[in-house]
Order: C-alpha cells, then sequence, then structure tokens
C-alpha cells in the first residue's frame, strides 16, 4: 500500500483565512487516522501577491489551532526546501523534460500580440477566446517558428513563457474523492503557462511537481481548485507519471451564515465576526481584523466546529476532541453541498467546552480580567463566581465583562424592573430584609434562602413577588446566575450597601388612582 502524505500548501498573500485552516485540519485529520505525513509547504512563486508577515502567521495559526505539522517549512525534512521560491531549479527542470518530450512548446508572444488573438477571436464570435489547440499554430511560438529562430530568440534573451501542448481531442476523466467522476474535453482547456518570463513557475507546474517529487498520494484541497485538476491530471499524464498520481478531494466550499454564496471576508466583517485564526494587521493598508484567538474562540471549540463544515460522523454526537475527530473523521462523510458558515455554532461549541474546562482554568480566565482592571480577589471567591457562571458564559472574557458586580455595586439598574416592581410592599421588605441579614449567624445560601423566605412571610408577601426586583438591587440587570448564590459571593456588608441604596434611590412610581 502506498505511504500516506498529504499537504497543506497555502500561499502567503495575507492573512489565512478560515477556510484554509479547515482544508489545513481536514488533512491533519486524515494523515493522523492514516499513521499518515503531513506535510507544510509555502506556495510562494507569485512574487507580486506575497506579503511580509503571512507564512509566519500560517505558522502560528496552525500551532495555535493544534495541527501538527511533520514536514514542511519550520520543520524541515527530507524533502527540503519546502518553500516554493527555493525550488527553482526543479520546476526548470521539469519543465525542460515537457519541451524535449514535446508536450510543452516556447512562446514569445507580445502582450499585444496576444490581445489581438484575442480580438480577432472576439470578432468572429468565439466564447472563449484563449491560447489553445485552435489558436497555437497561429502565434509566435516553437512550434509556428523556425528551430533556429527559436534558438535565436532564446539565446539573444527575447522574452518567452513556456506553455503546456494541451492534445486536440479527447477527455480528461479523474476520480474525485468527494465528488465522484469528473470527466474534461481536452477542447475546453487552454495551453496554460507553465514557466513565466520570469523564470518562475506557474502555480500549476510547481504543484504537479511538488506533489510528485514529495510523493503526495492525496491532494485534500477546497473546491475552488477543482477547475484545475483536469489540467493537473494531464501534467501527469505528459509527465508520464500517472502511476503516481494523487488521488483527488476538492472539499466544498463554505458559504455565508445565510447559505447565499460564498463566504467572504467582507461578510464577516459587516455580521461583526472573525475570519482569520489570529489578530492581522494588513501590511499595505494597515487595515485591523480581529483573530478568532483574541475574540475568545478556545482552539478546540473553533476545531470541532470547523471539523464539522462539510463532514459530520453521522450520529448525533457533536462534540469531538481532536483524538476523537482523528478516529472519527472519514473522507466519504465529507459533503459535496457548501457548508453554511453560522457564527453561532461556534459560539455554542465555545460554550460547550468553557464548561468542560476545570475550575482553576477558568479562575484563570478571570484573573487576566482582574488584573488588567487591577482588582483583587480572593482564590475562593473566584472559584464560586465561575462556578456559579460557567453555565452562562461564551468567552473567557464573560466571567468578568458578565460578572462585574462581583466586584462593584452596580451604576445601572434596569429601569423597567423597578417602574414595574418597585413598590411599597418591595420596599418594606427591603428594609425588613435589611434588619434580618445583619444578625444572621452565618451568610450562605441556605441562610439567604430561609431569611428571605421568613422575611417575606412576615409582611405577608410571597418572595416570589420580589425576587426580581431584589436581583436588580444587587446586580443591576434582571437576569443573571443563580441569586442566592450571587448574593453570597457578593457579602454580608456589600449587599447591606447595595439594599441601602435601592432604598433610598428606587423612585416609586406614582400610580395614576
Ligand atoms: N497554493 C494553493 C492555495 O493557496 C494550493 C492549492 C492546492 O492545495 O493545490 O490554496
Amino acid at each position: 500500500m502506498k505511504e500516506i502524505r498529504v499537504r497543506f500548501a497555502p500561499s502567503p498573500t495575507g492573512a489565512l483565512h478560515i477556510g484554509g485552516v479547515r482544508t489545513a485540519l481536514y488533512n491533519y485529520l486524515f494523515a493522523r487516522q492514516q499513521g499518515g505525513t503531513m506535510i507544510l509547504r509555502i506556495e510562494d512563486t507569485d512574487q507580486n501577491r506575497y506579503v511580509p508577515g503571512a507564512e509566519e502567521y500560517i505558522i502560528e495559526s496552525l500551532k495555535w489551532a493544534g495541527i501538527g505539522i511533520d514536514e514542511g517549512v519550520g520543520v524541515g525534512g527530507p524533502h527540503a526546501p519546502y518553500r516554493q521560491s527555493e525550488r527553482k531549479q526543479f520546476y526548470r527542470k521539469y519543465a525542460d523534460q515537457l519541451i524535449s518530450s514535446g508536450h510543452a512548446y516556447y512562446a514569445f508572444d507580445t502582450e499585444a500580440e496576444l490581445e489581438a488573438m484575442r480580438e480577432r477571436l472576439k470578432k468572429a464570435g468565439v466564447d472563449h477566446q484563449q491560447y489553445s489547440s485552435f489558436t497555437r499554430m497561429t502565434m509566435r511560438n516553437s512550434l509556428t517558428l523556425p528551430a533556429a529562430e527559436t534558438e535565436n530568440l532564446i539565446q539573444s534573451g527575447a522574452p518567452y513563457v513556456i506553455r503546456l501542448k494541451v492534445p486536440e481531442s479527447g477527455e480528461i476523466r479523474l476520480h474525485d474523492l468527494i465528488r465522484g467522476e469528473v470527466v474534461v474535453q481536452m477542447s475546453e482547456l487552454d495551453d496554460k503557462v507553465l514557466m513565466k518570463s520570469d523564470g518562475m513557475p506557474t502555480y500549476h507546474l510547481a504543484n504537479v511537481v511538488d506533489d510528485y517529487l514529495m510523493k503526495i498520494s492525496h491532494v485534500i484541497r477546497g473546491e475552488e481548485w477543482l477547475p484545475s485538476a483536469p489540467l493537473h491530471v494531464l501534467l501527469y499524464k505528459s509527465f508520464g507519471w500517472e502511476a503516481d498520481m494523487p488521488q483527488f478531494a476538492h472539499l466544498p466550499l463554505l458559504l455565508k451564515p445565510d447559505g447565499n454564496g460564498k463566504l467572504s471576508k467582507r461578510d464577516a466583517d459587516r455580521m461583526g465576526f472573525p475570519i482569520f485564526p489570529l489578530n492581522w494587521t494588513d501590511p499595505n493598508t494597515g487595515e485591523k481584523s480581529v483573530g478568532f484567538r483574541e475574540a475568545g474562540y478556545l482552539p478546540e471549540a473553533l476545531i470541532n466546529f470547523l471539523a464539522f463544515l462539510g463532514w459530520n460522523p453521522g450520529t448525533e454526537q457533536e462534540i469531538f476532541s481532536m483524538e476523537e475527530l482523528i478516529k472519527t473523521f472519514s473522507i466519504e462523510r465529507i459533503g459535496k453541498a457548501g457548508a453554511r458558515f453560522d457564527i453561532q455554532k461556534a459560539t455554542w461549541f465555545n460554550e460547550q467546552y468553557i464548561r468542560l474546562k476545570p475550575v482553576e482554568v477558568l479562575v484563570k480566565y478571570l484573573n487576566e480580567q482582574l488584573t488588567k482592571e487591577g482588582i483583587a480577589c480572593s482564590p475562593e471567591k473566584a472559584a464560586k463566581i465561575v462556578e456559579v457562571m460557567r453555565e452562562r458564559v461564551s468567552f473567557p472574557k464573560d466571567f468578568f465583562q458578565q460578572g462585574r458586580y462581583f466586584f462593584q455595586a452596580p451604576t445601572a439598574f434596569d429601569s423597567a424592573v423597578i417602574s414595574k416592581k418597585w413598590n411599597t410592599d418591595a420596599a418594606k421588605f427591603f428594609q425588613a430584609l435589611v434588619a434580618a441579614l445583619q444578625g444572621t449567624a452565618r451568610f450562605d445560601v441556605e441562610t439567604l434562602k430561609v431569611t428571605i423566605e421568613n422575611v417575606a412571610a412576615g409582611l405577608g408577601i410571597k418572595a416570589g413577588q420580589v425576587m426580581q426586583i431584589l436581583r436588580v438591587a444587587i446586580t443591576g440587570s434582571s437576569s443573571g446566575p443563580d441569586l442566592m448564590m450571587t448574593i453570597e459571593i457578593i457579602g454580608r456588608e456589600e449587599t447591606l450597601n447595595r439594599l441601602g441604596f435601592a432604598l433610598s434611590n428606587f423612585q416609586i412610581k406614582a400610580t395614576a388612582s
């Protein structure tokens, strides 16, 4: 059996898109499950699109996400170098090989000549105005020029490209592991440039040569590369590498949250969610983007979420650790249909993972915020706060942001509740409660429950009537975690202060009658 070797092959043209993280993840899961090798290759042959810092960003993102690399940039390995800009000699050699075997040719056409060709075809009513078997014999290339002239042009340093000579007829077939049979007529392909005039290979040549040299067994990549796959198959054939051709699996697109079209950075910006794994500042525009990491998504939650964007286990289980994903993942269960990018689902996964964290970790989240705010808190109090809040938060920062009232008296109060619930009964209840709470032996949930019940009963009212206004007086808000526990944590002195504040500041609404 062929050794399983997969690669993630991003181009360092900017921040890694979240879809790229999913591609890397699926490659990684497949490699780990099959006992194979996961390779990171940087495809940086397009000098015009190179963005400084992008490569480091890719590496850091994968590391944060827990996607391990066995071989490649930053790690090394038997097929080094893994950065395409350092592999130029290979591409040249293989392009020459295609020329010698008659599968490629030199083309000297200028931009103006190419434009004239396209114009000619347009006038003749041809839909695709391309350099192909249909037009190549009318152009200036080594197929139409005498051999000596071609030789001369090359010797004299005239600019040229190397183009693939696509056969005039026939079809190309490939079996995609996700999409099934893909058949394309040769007549639909153009004579793609393989080597550019600057001596750099195009994506197609470099990608195929490297997949071959690096012994890649499976090419798992985004659907946007499906149209290139037949050309890649043709390249394998032209080189005579058919026996070593990898299997292809083109992953479904990530769609906008409403399912209408491909997810773009613009959509994410507009809807206020991240699209990059980590913070990113565009070096050209200075534009800053918040990453999933900085927005408070845990890597394991993001991974779980991404795993489900295109794949499902076929069971009800939704929470999968990386280990479980490695065991359960299969290419057969990847769908063809685009996957809706539902950020709420990502947040839901985050909530689930926060709940699963040990108290110490949650305390750490809370303490990070407290340190920033310069607020001291005992370890016991911190542990109680995270316990009472863990079911309610979505992000680590929420422990402080939603639980500020554990440390500071509220300054804003839910006015709708005040105008509805603050009446003479409530005021009497608060007064009696202040008196009662001053003298209890203990100040814990049990004592609070009993005291509140007794005080209410003594006034002939139901405790339920005054609970909401009590919560507003203590926290400012009409909803929150368990109120008795909240009061216990806030403590006797501060609770009495807040009740006193309510008594002197809440206004009883004058009734019309
Ligand atoms: N360099 C391509 C990219 O940026 C790689 C496509 C492939 O995996 O073949 O996505």
